[in-house]
């Protein structure tokens, strides 16, 4: 009996087992286990490691810990406020918990852990500890975790902006699109915004870039054309989402002006329309569409015009793209849908992002599990509170932290 006694101890000394504290007593009421530690080595200087300390002040702290079974549990022990011959000045290096915390790191590791699985309030309920706590644990870990600049060489780059707020404010957003992870985040979508992600990559580094992937936004461009030697790659979802809106609006336009027949024959076919003709299946829908464009002039040219240009940024010979789209410039004077004029001086004046998009064929479409991310980190409420949390919660969820 005795030996197995101390079996069991054992193992509780073993638990709780600590740089310079050992395990002293154990005390036990209905909802909680208090663990009271002992020192038992020297006073480590946290600035220069030395053990060589002079003891100022000695107080009881006492911390959470992770839960014994369905107990809370509590750590308490002495600890001593020094002085050390380096010049530090105040509390001694623990290596189970970081100075002023109110939780033992073990606790703060496993919170971190829920945290990327549940929300705050779920997590703050689970510990049993309040929301801000929880929070400003999580923040420090992903802060501890986060990919250092110095440490990548990244090649291929996309630039994203993210809005937040109800879309009042954004966040730049730098991802290495071959490794697919975000590598850094900034406030605003200025130039100087992005500038401080080449000031910090370095000039040597930010030379090394090639291929710079991202939308028509005049201060990126800037940025980029500055800080690097990259081509410009214009995401081709972006001019497509311009040609959408632009043949939603003339769909619009001829169903507001549609007799009634018409109207009828419209409705609910809003997808049929903005859809890639060779992603239709149904027989159904083919019939509908056809019978649509059939019975609609100028719906039917704003549709070709769509359809031609898609085909175009499919096509797999750049040179033959550069000549279609030229082509395709011409289409659109030729119908007289005026609509789309202002799209067609848009993509003219970026057209060397759209020609180094038929040279490379790079999208920030991996962005489409990404954006899905940051709609469940954004629907946990994050963002809306603490800006700076909502980005760290990004680089943890979507930098592979
Ligand atoms: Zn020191």
């Amino acid at each position: 009996m005795r030996t197995k006694r101390s079996k069991y101890k054992r193992v509780f000394e073993h638990l709780f087992s600590f740089q310079e504290y050992k395990l002293f007593d154990l005390k036990e009421t209905k909802n909680e286990v208090l663990v009271i530690l002992k020192k038992v080595g020297p006073s480590k200087c946290p600035a220069c490691g030395s053990d060589h300390t002079i003891i100022e002040e000695t107080y009881t702290r006492v911390i959470r810990d992770l839960n014994l079974r369905q107990k809370t549990s509590n750590l308490q022990f002495e600890e001593n406020k020094i002085q050390c011959s380096c010049g530090y000045r105040g509390i001694e290096y623990l290596d189970f918990v970081r100075p002023y915390s109110r939780c033992s790191k073990s606790l703060e590791e496993e919170i971190s852990v829920c945290t990327t699985m549940m929300t705050l309030t779920d997590a703050s309920l689970m510990w049993n500890l309040d929301w801000k706590t929880v929070k400003e644990i999580d923040k420090r870990s992903i802060q501890d975790k986060l990919v250092d600049l110095k440490t990548i060489n990244p090649t291929i780059i996309g630039v994203d902006e993210i809005a937040y707020k109800k879309g009042h404010k954004y966040l730049t957003v730098v991802r290495d699109i071959p490794a697919r992870k975000v590598i850094w985040i900034g406030f605003k979508r200025k130039t100087e915004t992005l500038d401080a992600f080449f000031q910090e990559l370095g000039p040597e580094k930010s030379l090394k870039i090639q291929i710079c992937c991202m939308d028509m936004w005049d201060p990126y461009v800037a940025s980029v054309r500055k800080n690097t030697n990259a081509d410009i790659v214009f995401d081709k979802f972006h001019v497509i989402k311009k040609i959408n809106e632009v043949l939603d609006k003339i769909r619009r336009r001829v169903f507001a002006q549609a007799e009634k027949e018409t109207r009828k024959l419209m409705k609910h076919k809003r997808f049929l329309i903005l859809h890639r003709r060779k992603n239709l299946t149904d027989e159904k829908d083919i019939e509908s569409l056809e019978q649509l464009l059939k019975s609609n002039e100028p719906l039917y040219k704003a549709y070709v015009l769509k359809e031609e240009i898609a085909d175009i940024f499919d096509d797999v010979n750049a040179e033959s793209e550069i000549i279609r789209l030229e082509q395709w410039f011409q289409n659109v004077i030729d119908s007289g849908c005026e609509e789309f004029l202002p799209v067609v001086s848009m993509i003219r004046s970026y057209l060397y992002g759209i020609h180094n998009y038929f040279k490379h064929k790079l999208t920030n479409a991996g962005s489409e599990g990404f954006n899905n991310k940051i709609n469940v980190i954004k629907r946990a409420a994050y963002g809306f509170v603490d800006v700076e949390y909502f980005k760290l919660k990004i680089l943890q969820q979507c930098g592979g932290i």
